[in-house]
């Protein structure tokens, strides 16, 4: 790795201030577990400063405004695994944060690099979009508030600026009674990045008709999105096994519609299909048991 100058910021401010002047030629540095990384790799382009950002007290923290979830940027994965508030209000969230990589992993990475780096196997992400959740980008110039789907331009690229800090992920409460699943599935049980992966919410009104469904997927499209085709199959209509395989089977169609049929289509195709299908069980058996403990 080439050498770089460090600098520990202590403030939002100080840093903003570096970024300001130095834009491209300096970058933030959170737990690291991507950017080290990347500075290893031979043809990789050093920044002159590296701007490490966990002493800045403000980035940190998961809270509860308004009825909202606050994420502060530097929330390690083991934070958010570990919060009662996101267990409450946003399950699957922790649920993606509990298998990424491995305990020293979710110790030191966090949810704003997750989402900085933009990778398509981001396991943080498809919840985030699941949830509607409000990302805010802080520079010297401005302060901008977006949601999270309409962030990712494509793998590895956001609309974030050079200059822009992540300062904040806002995540409305999921609604009262809904259950959420995220499925993830790599080459291996531990130590895995995500081949495939699904975030899934369901509501059911009290007959169990499905009144609300959201279906995210994860490293199968150019960027994160709700399949909404496969949503509006599910509402108004009860839970059964037939129902969920065609929403999975409408998921894979709308991947292939996107991605074209390659390589990795004849795996992906019927997966996807199955991993849908799972998430959304899941889901369903979830509020199967909130019903038990109601009667
Ligand atoms: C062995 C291993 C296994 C892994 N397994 C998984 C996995 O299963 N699932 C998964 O999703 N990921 C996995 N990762 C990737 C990584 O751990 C996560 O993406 C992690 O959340 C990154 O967070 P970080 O704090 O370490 O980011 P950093 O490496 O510090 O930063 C990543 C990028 O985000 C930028 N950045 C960070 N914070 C901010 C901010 N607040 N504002 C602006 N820019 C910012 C940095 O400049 C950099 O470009 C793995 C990594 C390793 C090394």
């Amino acid at each position: 790795m080439k050498q770089f100058e460090y600098i520990n910021a202590k403030s939002i401010q100080e840093a903003a201030e570096i970024l300001s002047v130095l834009k491209n030629e300096a970058r933030i540095i959170a737990g690291g577990t991507d950017l080290l990384i990347e500075l290893r790799r031979p043809n990789a382009k050093t920044p002159q400063t590296v701007v490490d950002i966990t002493s800045v007290k403000e980035l940190k923290g998961i809270s509860e405004s308004n009825g909202s979830i606050i994420l502060k940027p530097l929330a390690t994965h083991t934070e958010i695994h570990k919060s009662d508030l996101v267990k409450k209000f946003a399950g699957f969230l922790g649920e993606a944060a509990s298998v990424i990589g491995a305990p020293q992993i979710r110790n030191r990475g966090t949810v704003g690099g997750n989402v900085m780096n933009a990778a398509t196997c981001a396991d943080t992400v498809p919840a985030l979009i699941a949830l509607g959740a409000k990302v805010t980008l802080h520079s010297v110039t401005a302060t901008r508030t977006m949601p999270i789907v309409d962030f990712f331009i494509k793998p590895y690229k956001t609309k974030a600026n050079a200059d822009d800090i992540l300062t904040e992920i806002k995540i409305p409460k999921l609604p009262s009674g809904a259950k959420s699943a995220f499925i993830k599935l790599g080459r291996r049980n531990a130590l895995s990045i995500s081949r495939l992966s699904v975030a899934a919410v369901l509501v059911q009104d009290k007959s169990g008709i499905i009144t609300e469904a959201r279906i995210v997927p994860g490293a199968a499209l150019p960027t994160w999105m709700r399949v909404t085709e496969a949503e509006r199959m599910l509402i108004g209509e009860k839970p059964t096994e037939k129902l969920f395989e065609a929403a999975g089977k409408k998921v894979s169609e709308v991947m292939i519609s996107f991605t074209g049929r390659r390589w990795s289509t004849e795996y992906k195709e019927p997966v996807i299909g199955v991993l849908v299908r799972r998430a959304l069980e899941k889901c369903i058996i979830l509020l199967n048991e909130v019903r038990k403990n109601e009667c």
